[in-house]
């Protein structure tokens, strides 16, 4: 059954439950009986920001071959 840690607004105190997950998201109770209470994710998720790939340039050469007397 997984642990759940949970932290009081109320006097701050944090405390912990065992809960089954279906549950996970019930409200907790402060062990001082306060309801205000807020669940703390102990997994931190990491979100990474990938990079763009730089776009590649385009060249567009080709200026044609009429320059070289190839064309009549
Ligand atoms: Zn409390």
């Amino acid at each position: 059954m997984p642990r759940y840690d949970f932290r009081c607004r109320s006097c701050g105190a944090t405390f912990e439950l065992n809960r089954p997950m279906a549950r996970a998201n019930d409200p907790a109770t402060c062990p001082e009986g306060h309801p205000d209470t807020v669940k703390l994710l102990s997994t931190v998720a990491v979100t990474g920001v990938g990079a763009a790939a730089p776009a590649p340039a385009g060249g567009g050469g080709g200026g044609g071959c009429c320059g070289g007397g190839c064309c009549g």
